[in-house]
């Protein structure tokens, strides 16, 4: 098979290594004689793998120990609800940020459950930028700040994390794991794994120990995230094969520098591509104001739009593949998660700039 470079949103690239060592123990994990999908989720082999999974995460963020990590399911779309049913009362204020379309999803889905002060939006300019923290128009009495870190439809990114002295909540689903953090800002991060973690059907949660056992009366029990912290993850089946990949993953972040070298790589791949749009004469153009401009997702578009379908067979043809940008905006995305090598954006850079100048 010809080399290729995968550069989807999500369900997205995995590290090359992790898919072999999968690969491998298929069919015997570990001379246990089981694949992973086949154990059962409270044995000894199995409870080894989420130990594991936990114990590496942890290290990786440098998690405090009075931070549960959770491994869920229902995707980011499941802690949109939880987020408002755990942590405010039905009267309660919630201040939301809007940078774009995963905000505007998470702020609609809070308003069935809590009062939704919008403290600042993008709009404006066309979901380009993130507001300055102060000109945010936060309440007095918000039971939380929610906001999304990384937007990836729109490649907007938060350079840095909010100042807030209430309790921070992010959906960090497209760049946990791409750059280091300081956990104890935050009283609650999500994020779907399908990105920059593993396999999708799994979610992670990091929460403050004392931001749990409020979840309101008549709360689901699924959806208590007090019900999978007093659990250890393990209240019902949880995705284990997902968290087994996942697990592998972790391994993987750490034998490779961990958080501080996946930085540096992605800050690399990142300018590299900006690089290539924004000296391409107005071949290309990304419009993401440039302090905001995502590591994780860049898009762009082709000047003549007449061109996309030729740019795209031609990529495909190069083995570069999954740049159409998501349906509701249109042009070009690439995703370049940790896994993706800097080999592959050179490779997609190279045939943007030969594109660009056959035309
Ligand atoms: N938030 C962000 C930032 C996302 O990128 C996505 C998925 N693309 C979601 C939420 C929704 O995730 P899920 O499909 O796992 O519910």
């Amino acid at each position: 098979m010809t080399q290729v470079y995968n550069f989807s949103s999500g369900p997205a690239v995995l590290p090359r290594d992790v898919l072999l060592t999968v690969q491998a123990e298929m069919t015997d994990w570990h001379g246990s004689g089981m694949c992973v999908m086949e154990m059962s989720h409270r044995g000894k082999e199995f409870t080894q793998i989420i130990h594991e999974a936990e114990t590496d995460f942890r290290k990786l963020l440098n998690i405090p120990a009075n931070y549960k990590v959770l491994f869920l399911q229902g995707g980011a779309h499941f802690n949109f609800g939880m987020v408002p049913l755990n942590l405010a009362t039905e009267s309660s204020v919630v201040d939301y940020v809007d940078t774009g379309h995963w905000s505007r999803i998470a702020i609609k889905e809070a308003r069935r459950y809590a009062k939704v002060n919008v403290v600042a939006s993008n709009e404006d300019r066309n979901g380009t930028y993130v507001p300055d923290v102060a000109s945010w128009k936060r309440s007095d009495n918000a039971a939380y700040l929610h906001y999304c870190s990384n937007e990836t439809i729109g490649g907007v990114e938060f350079p840095s994390t909010p100042e807030v002295d209430i309790p921070l909540v992010c959906d960090m689903s497209s760049n946990i794991l791409s750059r280091p953090l300081d956990i104890s800002r935050y009283g609650l991060i999500y994020a779907g794994a399908q990105k920059n973690i593993g396999p999708s059907g799994m979610t992670l949660a990091i929460i403050r120990e004392d931001l749990l056992g409020k979840a309101r009366v008549g709360t689901p029990t699924m959806l208590d995230y007090q019900v999978h912290a007093d659990a250890d993850s393990l209240y019902n089946t949880p995705p284990t094969f997902a968290i087994y990949v996942a697990g592998l993953v972790f391994k993987w972040l750490l034998a490779n520098g961990g958080i501080g070298a996946m930085e540096a790589r992605n800050i690399e791949k990142a300018a590299l591509l900006y690089e290539t749009i924004d000296n391409s004469n107005g071949f290309y153009n990304c419009p993401v104001e440039r302090p905001f401009r995502s590591r994780m997702n860049v898009p762009f578009r082709l000047v003549d739009e007449a061109l996309d379908d030729a740019f795209l067979e031609g990529a495909q043809a190069h083995g570069l593949l999954q740049l159409k940008g998501h349906r509701s905006v249109g042009g070009m995305r690439a995703s370049i998660y940790n896994a993706m090598p800097l080999e592959g954006v050179r490779a997609l850079t190279e045939f943007m700039r030969d594109f660009a100048r056959s035309k």
